[in-house]
């Protein structure tokens, strides 16, 4: 059987030249064995909508899924809260196939539930309540009839804004609250969660009614690789 990837947090930009650089050599050295990608969320650093992307300077690295999507890997692409503006053009140009967050896919014999994480940060109350504004089709179809400089200055401030008050709240505030997530496992019937956005990556291993449960955290591509790797019915988080 094929390989699947999963990777979340490049976080990609033009401000990063070394992640960029450590996605094209991702992309160009990808093993023959590698049948899917899942990109779980904050791939791109920021995204104003599909028609902004050359401005960014996005378009290079949709060239590059571009070449992977032709090479007859299959690209599924999660929005995180950093890229959830991107759509359909993005996925036509690309070869993506979109996913809402949260999916549940069936891995091997098993129910993986993914997403890219925020939306189980439950302690974070201030980023609940802008994520279900940002999230609304209302202030989505508002900014998206913005001119596309307009878009780009909010987009800077809204991660301005996130970055402050990232560095303002305590740490435990900004990770997964383990009692609503046990809470969806439980109403999903599924035993492994694979998400990004916290940037640290682990395996959490708990019990769950009983049963072994499996939280697998993907980490950010700032300093290094992040990629979870389901081969011979394993995962590998590297
Ligand atoms: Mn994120």
């Amino acid at each position: 059987m094929k390989q699947i990837l999963f990777i979340s947090d490049l976080h990609l930009s033009q401000e990063y030249p070394d992640s960029l650089s450590r996605f094209e050599n991702f992309s160009s050295a990808l093993p023959e064995e590698v049948g899917q990608i899942f990109l779980l969320g904050d791939i791109f650093d920021f995204w104003i909508g599909d028609d902004g992307a050359e401005i960014l300077g996005h378009d290079k690295i949709e060239k590059q899924l571009r070449e992977i999507s032709s090479s007859g890997v299959e690209l599924f692409f999660l929005p995180g809260n950093r890229d959830f503006l991107v759509g359909q053009d993005f996925a036509n140009r690309t070869g993506c196939k979109l996913l809402p967050d949260p999916s549940i896919v069936e891995i091997g014999k098993e129910r993986v539930y993914l997403t890219h994480g925020d939306a189980l940060c439950t302690d974070d109350v201030e980023h609940q309540q802008s994520r279900s504004v940002l999230l609304s089709s209302k202030w989505r179809k508002a900014f998206l009839n913005k001119p596309i400089q307009d878009r780009l200055d909010t987009a800077l401030g809204l991660r301005k804004k996130s970055e402050d008050s990232k560095q303002a709240k305590p740490m435990s505030v900004m990770d997964i609250n383990q009692l609503h997530l046990e809470g969806i496992m439980r109403k999903n019937q599924v035993r492994i969660v694979i998400h990004g956005h916290t940037h640290k990556p682990a395996i959490h291993e708990f019990d769950l009614d009983g049963m072994k449960a499996r939280r697998y955290v993907l980490g950010d591509w700032y300093t290094q690789n992040s990629v979870l790797t389901f081969r011979d019915d394993e995962f590998i988080l590297e």
